[in-house]
Formats: C-alpha cells, sequence, structure tokens
C-alpha cells in the first residue's frame, strides 16, 4: 500500500504561530533540532516502511521545509504546497509516480492526516482516508457537549477509517479491510466512535456509527445505496436481513464478546404511525440475531405533529423529541444496560435525547448504535464561469467558509481573479 501522510500535526506538532516562518518558508535558517517530532511518528513510518509499504509526505507547507523535515528526520519523499482540498496537484503527483489512476487503483493508497482538508482531499480523489485524531478516550457526560470538539463532528468530516494512535493506524494498514465500517465492507468488523462519556448514573454513554450516509464525494465503501434503501418502501425482507446479518455480526463480535458491561436488552427508537416502510426500526429490531430481550421501550405520543426534519438545529430537535417521544414500559430499569438502535446520526439529538431518557429512568449504562452517519458535503472543484480556468477552493481567514477563487497571475495563478461564492460547501 502507499501510505500518503499530512505532515504538521499528524507527524510534528508544529500548530503553534511561532512555526509560521518556517512552515511558510520565510525562515529559511532554522534547525532540524527546533521541529518537535509526535511522539511515535519516526517508529510509525519505520515499522510502516519495513513492512513493504511506501510512504509519502503531502503537506501545504512549503518545500524548504517539507523537504527538509522528510528526508532528513522521516527518510520519505514529500509533496509540498498540496493546495489542499483541491486535488489538481496531488492527482498529477499520484499519476506520475504511481500510475494512479491509469495503472493503480484506488485501494492502493491511504491518505492520512488530522483536519478535515485531509480528508476532503482524499474523499475529492475517492481515495481511502484515515483520520487520526488523539484525544481523551472518555468525557465527562452532557447532553450538549462541545460539537466541533467532539468526535462525532471529527467522524462525520468522513474518512474511511478514524484512528486514535499510531497503532490503530499500523493495524488499519496491515488490515484494511477488517478495519472498515461493518455496514460498509462484509469484512469489516468496525464502528466510529462518535461519543463515549461517562454519564450521571455512574456508568458509561457510548454511541456508535456503523456505516457513512456520504454527501458527494467519497471513497468507494460508503453506505449511501444502503441507507436510502433501508428508508425506502420498497426494501426487501432479504435486504433487511442483509441489514441485520451486519448489525448482529458488530454486536455478536465487538460488543457481546467483551465483559465490559454485561447488557440486559436491546431496544430501538420508536417509528411513527406514519413511518414508511411501516415499523422501519421495529423489523429490524425483531430481525436482529442477538442473545438479548428485545424490548419496545419508546413510542411517539399520538398527537404528534411535524417532522425532526423541520428543525435544523440540535436543541430545537431534542425539544421536539422529548415533547412527542416518551418511555414508556413496566419493566424495572433501574441499574439496567441497554442497548438502542437507529437508522440514522446527523445532530446526535435523537441520540441524546434516548440517552437521557433511559437515565432519568435508572438505566446505568447506554449503547446508542445509529446505523448510517451522515457526512460532511465535500467542496466540489469547478471551472470559472468567467473564463474557463479551474478554479481553487479557498477558505476565508475570518469564518473559515469556503469560496472560489480563478486565482490570477498576481497570487501565481493563471485565472482572471474572479471569485464566487459555494453555494453546494460543506454545511
Ligand atoms: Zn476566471
Amino acid at each position: 500500500m502507499n501510505i500518503l501522510l499530512d505532515l504538521d500535526g499528524t507527524l510534528v506538532d508544529t500548530n503553534a504561530s511561532r512555526y509560521d516562518g518556517i512552515k511558510y518558508g520565510r525562515d529559511r535558517s532554522f534547525s532540524l533540532n527546533d521541529i518537535p517530532v509526535i511522539a511515535g511518528a519516526r517508529e510509525f513510518i519505520e515499522a510502516v516502511k519495513s513492512r513493504g509499504h511506501s510512504v509519502t509526505i503531502v503537506s501545504d507547507s512549503h518545500g524548504a521545509y517539507v523537504g527538509a523535515v522528510s528526508e532528513i528526520i522521516f527518510g520519505t519523499p514529500w509533496l509540498a504546497l498540496a493546495d489542499k482540498p483541491n486535488t489538481a496537484k496531488l492527482r498529477a503527483y499520484l499519476e506520475s509516480n504511481f500510475g494512479f489512476p491509469s495503472r493503480s487503483v484506488a485501494e492502493e493508497f491511504l491518505l492520512v492526516g488530522d483536519t478535515r482538508l485531509d480528508i476532503q482531499l482524499a474523499r475529492g480523489l475517492a481515495i481511502p482516508s484515515a483520520l487520526l485524531f488523539r484525544g481523551t478516550d472518555d468525557v465527562p457526560h452532557d447532553p450538549y457537549y462541545n460539537e466541533e470538539a467532539s468526535w462525532a463532528r471529527r467522524c462525520m468530516e468522513g474518512a474511511t477509517y478514524n484512528c486514535r494512535s499510531f497503532d490503530e493506524l499500523l493495524g488499519v494498514i496491515e488490515t484494511p479491510a477488517k478495519h472498515r465500517l461493518v455496514l460498509e465492507d462484509r469484512m469489516g468488523t468496525a464502528a466510529a466512535r462518535m461519543f463515549n462519556g461517562r454519564n450521571l448514573n455512574d456508568g458509561h454513554t457510548l454511541i456508535r456509527g456503523l456505516g457513512r450516509q456520504q454527501q458527494g464525494p467519497c471513497d468507494a465503501y460508503g453506505a449511501i445505496g444502503r441507507y436510502y434503501k433501508f428508508g425506502s418502501e420498497d426494501r426487501t425482507e432479504a435486504f433487511l436481513a442483509g441489514v441485520a446479518r451486519d448489525v448482529s455480526r458488530y454486536l455478536h463480535d465487538e460488543v457481546m464478546a467483551h465483559d465490559f458491561i454485561r447488557w440486559d436488552m436491546i431496544t430501538c427508537v420508536a417509528d411513527k404511525a406514519t413511518t414508511k416502510p411501516p415499523r422501519k426500526m421495529a423489523k429490524l429490531l425483531h430481525a436482529l440475531e442477538v442473545a438479548l430481550p428485545k424490548e419496545e421501550l419508546f413510542v411517539w405520543s399520538p398527537d404528534v405533529t411535524g417532522s425532526i426534519r423541520q428543525e435544523k438545529k440540535r436543541a430545537g430537535r431534542m425539544g421536539f423529541i422529548k415533547r412527542f417521544v416518551r418511555l414508556e414500559s413496566d419493566l424495572d430499569l433501574e441499574g439496567k444496560n441497554v442497548i438502542v438502535v437507529d437508522d440514522q446520526y446527523t445532530t446526535g439529538a435523537t441520540a441524546m435525547s434516548h440517552v437521557d431518557m433511559l437515565l432519568e429512568a435508572g438505566v446505568r449504562n447506554v449503547l446508542f448504535v445509529a446505523l448510517f452517519y451522515l457526512t460532511e458535503e465535500v467542496p466540489v472543484e469547478k471551472m470559472c464561469p468567467r473564463c474557463g480556468k479551474p478554479t481553487r477552493i479557498k477558505y476565508q481567514k475570518r469564518d473559515g467558509k469556503p469560496f472560489y477563487s480563478c486565482v490570477p497571475p498576481a497570487y501565481n495563478g493563471t485565472g482572471c481573479g474572479w471569485m464566487g461564492n459555494m453555494t453546494n460547501g460543506r454545511n
């Protein structure tokens, strides 16, 4: 496999502004001893190479810095000023150095990075990607947790794999199929770990996503087709059985096999009387092959009006669910451990409001499993409407919003200077 590695933030810890002069090529007299290598990065690259894979560093920073760090510290070839998430530069590099796509296929590559620009670049090229984000493994429970900082937010950038350490990343490189999400690959055993938290009942709240419902370009594994079919009126019994089999495999191999928590029952989010196909989630629940009692704990109020989709914001969505969905059961849930299955994770409002209802009923540990999670849209590259040359995607310094720029000669481009808003950019 050919591993394409981001540099800043992934291999070296140079995000502080004092490194800007070095990264932008203004300070050429720096010492390599001044560059803080992230613990384990050198060993990771050595391990990858010793297993016969190629490593190339792909960075937005200046060649004077990227070249020295890549060759002397890591001993790898490199591509500087990569202009992420624009694909032109890496596309040309991959064609001339690896014959991609003319003589090699997307699965032979893995682009690894720590920012959404890395993931957008990979998605634009339709090659697999791994988001490497380090963070604490357990966050305090808060239903209004910081979305920007949350794991869910990062997973929704849409990487093929989400890794928390170089060790996990090495596992992905060694056996990629095994590390794909269960609803995206028959061989996959993984789930996106969107939330791990201690909850108010002294237990754990865990949220997992089993497949990406991707917006825009992506690698070949995203589960958008399965997502649409799952909610379609003409989904067949055989299709439902296939989804149930994959979810069951995850529950059996990755949840029930570990005795960290002994689960007491499994339930699903409630289907409205008007839901199409009828009993969309309940039918999946009863089709699961899992050695747990299946309980339909949640019901919609009969006087529900409107849809959660009318509420765009998370708080509004949580309010909608808490107004119209209730936990209705004669079971004593005090101290119990409950798994909940839902079809879609978008803002997390459904997940967190259902978790809250269970915790209020005394449930100790909750595992919320979303079959599909919505990924962010990738900015689509386009031609200049004024001169017809390819534009570049750039980001406003002020608010990080993407826009198109037909870069003029004054900024080292060949375009006419047109700038345009992105109506189909990331949301
Ligand atoms: Zn133009």
